[in-house]
């Protein structure tokens, strides 16, 4: 059933209150299905950055600065038992804002925000420590041991594509480390981070721990948070172009950032795969969340003796998708999020077009009736045909599209898969494992899946190389950023 109440308004949460007191300006949150307003959404003030980030500074000398390991722990458990509690709410919020198909939203984006809380809240309670004894030039003894604490006030910027599970992948290593945050959401979706925040406050966690500013990125909340003195390091998830604005911001004061950015990722499909598998996760890898997953594939590479083969099965996949009411379970594909994203992705459209792509399934807008017909739909696409310089093969659409090139040696696909100057993810299909080992450890690529795609621990270390990131988060990796290591040395 579409959403037919009429919009409410989304504030602002400093110091576990919303923010209220004093006129803002609002701006329209649109469901991306309808192309209705759902919301109105208040737009954080300079000041209002000002007295989340003081309110963040406050928290680190209160309670929450007292507490031990273990007892953040329970906190932040007690936040994952919260999420599961309002499930109902976040996923409501979370499809409004996003037009994802519940299907998906419920399988994967609200339980990941849970499970984001669980596996920080224990990961991180037993952080590694290191302990040197040595000789002093005197020829006495002397120890040296660490000693590794919060690194104070997070600066947490968000993106609109996976904004529960991106937002909640940052918050919480950054609250289990004993940090302070202040999260400024995308202003294409900004209901999770509020109601998070109502969570939180539900969940006993002390006031001022976790913040949420609405806005803007450049001239606005974005902005003013990234600049802002009191803030102790930035973690940003988004383009690579805005990832260098922040990086500009974060150079006064040389404060440390930790960025995950955009991609051009490769598939590597090899004449020996399981073809039917091979098919089944590709369809995931390209279309999943209309394309808009960092991780998507937008260049697939395959053996020539499968070539036909290959596309013809990922085309018909792709003409089997569902588009519909995201509230449907039926319904597979959405729309894409922002209004301007959708331009910008047939904008590639046309270009692949004029560039002399073979269409081999869609390439136009999607024609939507009642309800939808107002939303950001475009079709499922799949071409072939385009020189590897051509700007579909060299930059990031975020769009539900795939490029499929055919190759004919280990050698040459490895080449073309690592020309490009990002490095995210990469996907590779061969049942020979010599070949598998080989070549994954050849890709330029943060993560490679090799049969497989999306499958995460989050134990593991997660970030892009090249253009794509700086740092890894994810299971211990995050404490390089979340905290700050000291060294004590004791002459005895
Ligand atoms: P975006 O860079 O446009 O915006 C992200 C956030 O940055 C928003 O909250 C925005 O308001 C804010 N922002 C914009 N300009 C700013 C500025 N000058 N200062 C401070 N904040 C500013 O990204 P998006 O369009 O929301 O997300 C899509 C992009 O995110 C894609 O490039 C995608 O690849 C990338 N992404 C990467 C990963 C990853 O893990 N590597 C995951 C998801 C998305």
């Amino acid at each position: 059933m579409m959403d037919g109440t009429l919009p409410g308004r989304i504030t602002g949460f400093i110091g576990n209150r919303p923010v209220d007191g004093g006129a803002r300006a609002t701006f329209e949150n649109v469901d991306p299905a309808t192309g209705r307003v759902v919301s109105l959404v208040e737009e954080a003030t300079k000041d209002d950055v000002d007295r989340a980030v003081r309110a963040a500074r406050a928290a680190l000398k209160g309670p929450w600065g007292k507490m031990t390991p273990d007892q953040r722990s329970k906190a932040i458990h007690a936040i994952a038992d919260g999420i599961e509690a309002r499930f109902e709410d976040f996923l409501r919020a979370e499809i409004l804002d996003t037009g994802k198909p519940v299907a998906m939203a419920s399988h994967l984006d609200i339980p990941r925000g849970a499970a984001n809380f669980r596996a920080f809240a224990d990961i991180l309670k037993q952080t590694p420590g290191e302990f040197f004894p040595m000789i002093a030039p005197d020829g006495g003894d002397a120890i040296n041991y660490s000693l590794r604490g919060p690194r104070g006030v997070i600066g947490i910027v968000c993106p609109w594509n996976l904004p529960f599970l991106l937002m909640t992948w940052k918050v919480a290593p950054a609250l289990a480390c004993g940090n302070a945050v202040v999260v400024k959401p995308s202003e294409e979706t900004p209901a999770t981070a509020t109601l998070l925040a109502e969570v939180m406050r539900d969940a006993g966690i002390p006031e001022g721990v976790y913040n949420v500013i609405h806005g803007h990125g450049p001239d606005a909340a974005g902005q003013w948070l990234t600049e802002h003195p009191l803030v102790d390091g930035i973690t940003f998830t988004g383009e690579t172009r805005t990832g260098e604005a922040i990086m500009r911001a974060a150079a006064k004061g040389v404060r440390p950032v930790s960025f995950e950015l955009g991609g051009k990722n490769a598939g590597v499909v090899f004449a020996d795969c399981d073809l039917d598998k091979a098919l089944e996760q590709s369809t995931r890898a390209v279309f999943m969340n209309a394309g808009q997953v960092c991780l998507q594939t937008e260049r697939l590479y395959v053996e020539r003796p499968i070539f036909d083969t290959f596309v013809e099965g990922l085309a018909a996949r792709a003409r089997a998708l569902t588009p519909g009411d995201p509230f449907d379970k039926a319904t597979s594909i959405g729309p894409l999020i922002p209004r301007d994203h959708s331009a910008k992705v047939l904008g590639y459209y046309d270009m692949a077009r004029a560039g002399g792509a073979q269409i081999v399934t869609g390439g136009s807008a999607m024609e939507m009736q009642g309800d939808l017909s107002g939303g950001h739909w475009v079709e499922p696409t799949i071409w072939t045909g385009l020189a590897d310089d051509h700007a579909v093969m060299t930059e990031e659409i975020f769009g539900p599209c795939v490029h499929i090139s055919p190759f004919d040696a280990e050698d040459e696909v490895i080449a073309r898969a690592n020309d490009s100057p990002y490095g995210l993810a990469s996907m590779l299909w061969t049942q020979d494992v010599s070949r598998a080992h080989r070549v994954a450890a050849q890709l330029e690529a943060g993560i490679t899946w090799v049969n497989s795609w999306f499958l995460r621990d989050l134990r593991t270390a997660f970030g892009g190389m090249k253009s794509s990131g700086i740092g890894r988060e994810g299971g211990v990796h995050g404490l390089e950023f979340y905290t700050e290591i000291r060294n004590v040395c004791v002459k005895l």
